[in-house]
């Protein structure tokens, strides 16, 4: 069959007869963000907290095959056995709130916080969303990751070790998490990584328990208040949950906020006949009102993320035609042992 002429139907028997051909060898990983089709080929399809689980946990199969952003993939690749190789359809499928955080950065950050606070003083806490090089630097410095689905476990159990927290790359999910902590405004500060002391007068750093790296999403910090009163104006009754990495005041006005596998259980359970609006990647969205028609599920307004929609039916079908050889995803091996206490920390918080 020449694969130029394949269309999504005859791609995805050809997927499914690779499936059935490999058994268990082979686990494809889908996030909530990836097309439905995708999606429907998966093995799982979770958030990136319940897939890092899942990756940690498969030990038989020995191809792992991500539909996500490259950061789900290498934590995989982290989390995976020597006899496993981890694969992704698409190298380019980035993630823009990853690129705003760097090593060499948070390094200074972290450096510049011991200099005003003391030695032990700061506990760096990591979103999954990140590189591998700053996961271990947090399994190095007595810090951890988190997802946008466990953040608050992770930050109660960073204030558990130390006074403050550094908190990168996502400043809505950090800040979010710190305001249902029971922190105040004052204690949190934002760090901007192109300034000295991250562009914050020392005494307020002294001060601050939670320090939040300037990064954000462009996909979910596009929503806002108008948006919220626009559809709470055509849809009264309406439930709205949005995404922890919208800004405060769109979480703090939505009815609820949570990860995808959080919204995907709101959905779930809301009564039929009911409508949700929900804050987050249009095509989960999308998605959730296929699989729920007694509901209405609609978007606060439509925001895709376009790193995530570069997994297609082609690609995942090269991938399998190419298992062990193409796109693998290679982790230093000193970066893989230190980024691995960091994950090991967060898949132990109970
Ligand atoms: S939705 Fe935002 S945080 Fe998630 S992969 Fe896309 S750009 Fe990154």
């Amino acid at each position: 069959m020449d694969k130029a002429r394949l269309n999504d139907d005859q791609l995805i028997e050809k997927i499914r007869a690779k499936k059935r051909e490999l058994g268990s060898q082979l686990i494809i990983l889908t996030h909530h963000y990836q097309r439905k089709a995708i999606v429907g080929l998966g093995d799982f399809v979770g958030d990136s907290f319940e897939l890092a689980r899942k990756a940690a946990a498969d030990r038989e199969c020995r191809y792992i095959v991500f539909c996500g952003v490259h950061f789900m993939a290498e934590s995989a690749a982290v989390l995976a056995k020597p006899h496993q190789v981890v694969q992704i359809p698409d190298e380019e499928a980035g993630c823009w709130m990853a690129d705003m955080a760097d090593s060499e950065t948070v390094k200074s950050a972290f450096e510049q916080l011991e200099s005003l606070a003391g030695k032990g003083s700061t506990i760096p806490v990591v979103y999954m969303n990140s590189d591998a090089g700053l996961k271990a630097f947090c399994g190095d410095h007595g810090g951890l990751v988190c997802t946008s689905s466990n953040a608050e476990k992770a930050l109660k159990w960073a204030f558990g070790k130390g006074e403050k927290v550094l908190f990168f790359p996502d400043r809505h999910l950090g800040h979010n998490t710190g305001h249902d902590l029971g922190l105040a405004p004052e204690e949190m500060v934002v760090w901007s990584p192109d300034k000295p002391f991250g562009g914050n007068d020392p005494d307020a750093l002294r001060r601050a328990r939670l320090v939040l790296w300037d990064g954000y999403c462009l996909v979910h910090s596009r929503f806002t208040c108008e948006h919220i009163e626009e559809k709470r104006a055509e849809f009264p009754g309406a439930k709205i949950i949005v995404h922890p990495e919208c800004t405060r005041e769109v979480v703090a006005m939505a009815d609820a906020s949570g990860s995808t596998s959080r919204i995907e259980k709101f959905v779930r359970e809301a009564p039929a006949g009911s409508t949700i609006i929900i804050g987050t990647e249009i095509n989960f969205i999308e998605r959730l009102a296929s699989e729920y028609p007694d509901k209405k599920v609609l978007d606060l307004h439509r925001s895709l993320c376009p790193n995530m929609f570069k997994i297609n039916l082609g690609k995942l079908s090269d991938t399998l035609e190419n298992l062990g050889e193409m796109n693998v995803v290679r982790v230093d091996e000193e970066i893989k042992a230190s980024a691995r206490v960091a994950l090991d920390r967060m898949l132990a918080l109970v």
